[in-house]
């Protein structure tokens, strides 16, 4: 889609509407490739049907609000079940994938590994029989075995070097390829989706850094471009006035709540262009004017919490 360019991407899960985080991390997103002259790629990441909220178009017009702009028509990764598929046989031929029938309860009783992270897969299923493996699905059924990575023996957790986190280490275990109820799992949707979208930057929340390892080796393992041809930029995330996770139990965080409350999405971008060291207090700013002042090295590397609504209204 971008030979020779290279493409950057956002892309949001249509679960609500994006909240300030969600915004930030998108404006970063949009900054560092239109910046590095790559394309910018949106990518509606729709395969769970059970939390689709249908709000990807109320999603990409907040978007255009800020100013962001994309190449091409957004993708929806709904569309591209049959890349999943063949990467999944592709494993599956290569003997890299098996069934598992534990349920979450089933993982945490289970005796973890020596030195395993904790949550970590702890193999109950990985080297059973053909009998076994028949008495185990019955024994779920109606529910369905999930598919689950064979790590090979010897490749261990891959670090990277991010543009933002540094050199990020990190724990990998037999990971979902596809869950039980048939829906192909974030890690290998992703993997596939990036690279058969040209994607060479990823930026996205810092939340998803422990995953990258895990994207990585399955990158390896496909023989899909991967670090360095691949760059990683980690955002830190934005908090709430309770020191969590910005949610939207924190009261007015959408565009769309913000609005009601009288702040514009000017002032959104703005308050947000400041978190960034992109703006100075009270100034107002363009998405151009961000282009044009952006500058990785200047970008805060720790949470920044979320003011209320109010404050924004007033000051
Ligand atoms: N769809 C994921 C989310 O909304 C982001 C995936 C990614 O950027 O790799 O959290």
């Amino acid at each position: 889609m971008s030979a020779g360019v290279g493409a950057g991407r956002y892309a949001p899960s249509p679960s609500g509407d994006l909240h300030v985080g969600n915004l930030r991390t998108a404006l970063l997103a949009w900054c560092f490739a239109r910046t590095s002259g790559r394309q910018f790629l949106m990518r509606i990441e729709d395969l769970d049907r059970a939390r689709d909220a249908g709000s990807a178009d109320r999603q990409l017009a907040d978007l255009e609000q800020l100013g962001l702009d994309w190449d091409g028509d957004p993708v929806l990764q709904s569309r591209l079940g049959g890349d999943h598929a063949s990467a999944l046989a592709q494993l599956e031929a290569a003997g890299l994938v098996y069934e598992c029938t534990c349920s979450r309860a089933d993982i945490l009783a289970a005796p973890s590994a020596p030195h395993a992270p904790p949550g970590a897969y702890p193999g109950t299923c990985r080297d059973r029989s053909d009998t076994e493996r028949e008495l185990a699905r019955e024994r779920i059924a109606p529910r369905r075995p999930a598919l689950r990575l064979r790590v090979p023996d010897g490749v261990s957790a891959p670090s990277f070097d991010d543009l933002l986190m540094g050199r990020v280490g990190g724990a990998i275990d037999d990971f979902v390829l596809r869950r039980g109820d048939g829906v192909v799992a974030y890690n290998l949707a992703v993997v596939v989706d990036d690279a058969s979208m040209g994607i060479d930057q990823i930026v996205r929340g810092d939340d998803l850094a422990s995953s990258t390892p895990r994207q990585i080796v399955l990158q390896r393992l496909l023989k899909l471009p991967s670090p360095p041809e691949v760059e990683y930029a980690h955002v830190p995330l934005v908090l709430g006035q309770s020191g969590a996770r910005l949610a939207k139990r924190d009261g007015a965080v959408t565009l769309n709540d913000l609005r009601a409350e009288g702040v514009t999405a000017d002032r959104v971008r703005s308050v947000l262009a400041q978190s960034l060291n992109l703006a100075g207090a009270g100034e107002v700013v363009t998405a151009h004017q961000m282009l044009q002042r952006f500058d990785p090295a200047q970008l805060p590397r720790s949470a920044w919490t979320w003011a209320s609504a109010e404050n924004l209204a007033t000051s």
